[in-house]
């Protein structure tokens, strides 16, 4: 089923990353900004990331993993203990715009300046200058790529090209980057959101009817060697049935076997070395696909 396999490390099947998009309330600045400070409901549902992502954490000490948190400038400034404790349980914290603003809406200047801003928070919050990027609501733009190689970022995981990491190439540059691909297949919004002031209402699917869907993308991964990495948030995922859900998710990973869990960035400085090695020939796209 895939023409190019990685080896992955000490003979797993597959990779996991398990990624949590901590966006809290920032999403409402960019989207709603005249009026995100009437929005107390759809706030108070966002917030919830106060709640939910300690007890995420606590999962992760309970099964001894360590994974990848993508968190806006805006959050980390606003959430700085929060994201603090992130880091010191030896988690990965990367981008994910400023105001989660959307890259393909803006002009290039005004990308720029946000994606700048961005890496300065979370470097300065972290203590660490980030490696990856993901963009809010997978809105890359023609100019995204060019900002990631500029910041001397490592990887992006907002694109969809492929079931193993694979390259984007800059067409003007011809620097490359790599992308660890993800899936609406492994986004928590589609199964469980239902919003009517964000305007997005899918009917909210149960743990079970859900896990059913992330669960069957993970066997395919680990029959043909794939990489699964799930598009999660803490706010949604986090709750308490659905958290249940993912401890029982892990247990099965595990008793399955072969399993590499890791963080995005181990995935993709894992990835650089097999390339640099000639031991992986993977895709490649050329950024803009059409100029
Ligand atoms: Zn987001």
């Amino acid at each position: 089923m895939i023409a190019n396999p990685i080896t992955w490390p000490n003979g797993a099947r597959c990779a996991v990353a398990i990624t949590f998009d901590m966006d809290s309330d920032s999403i409402l600045y960019s989207d709603h900004s005249g009026r995100a400070s009437t929005m107390i409901g759809t706030a108070s549902w966002l917030r919830y990331d106060r709640v939910a992502v300690p007890r995420i954490l606590k999962l992760y000490q309970k099964h001894d993993i360590k994974q990848t948190f993508f968190v806006p400038g805006w959050t980390a400034e606003r959430y700085e203990s929060i994201v603090r404790e992130i880091v010191s349980e030896g988690h990965e914290v990367a981008l994910h715009g400023y105001y989660h603003e959307k890259p393909n809406t803006l002009n290039p200047e005004i990308e720029k300046y946000w994606f700048d801003k961005s890496v300065d928070a979370i470097t300065r919050v972290t203590g660490k200058h980030p490696v990856g990027f993901r963009a809010p609501s997978y809105r890359f733009s023609k100019h995204s790529l060019a900002n990631l190689l500029g910041a001397d970022l490592l990887y992006d995981s907002s694109l969809m090209s492929d079931d193993l990491p694979y390259l984007l190439s800059d067409k003007e540059s011809g620097r490359t980057l790599i992308e660890l691909p993800t899936d609406w297949s492994r986004d928590d919004w589609p199964q469980y959101t239902n919003n009517s002031e964000l305007g997005y209402g899918m009917p909210i699917k149960s743990p079970k009817q859900a896990m059913e869907v992330f669960l069957a993308e993970f066997d395919a991964a680990w029959a043909y060697g794939g990489l699964w990495v799930s598009v999660w948030h803490p706010y949604v995922s986090g709750r308490l049935a659905r958290l249940m859900a993912i401890d029982e998710m892990i247990q099965y990973m595990k008793s399955k076997g072969g399993v590499w869990f890791a963080t995005l960035e181990e995935i993709a400085k894992y990835t650089q070395q097999q390339i640099e090695h000639g031991r992986y020939m993977p895709y490649q796209d050329t950024l803009p696909f059409h100029a």
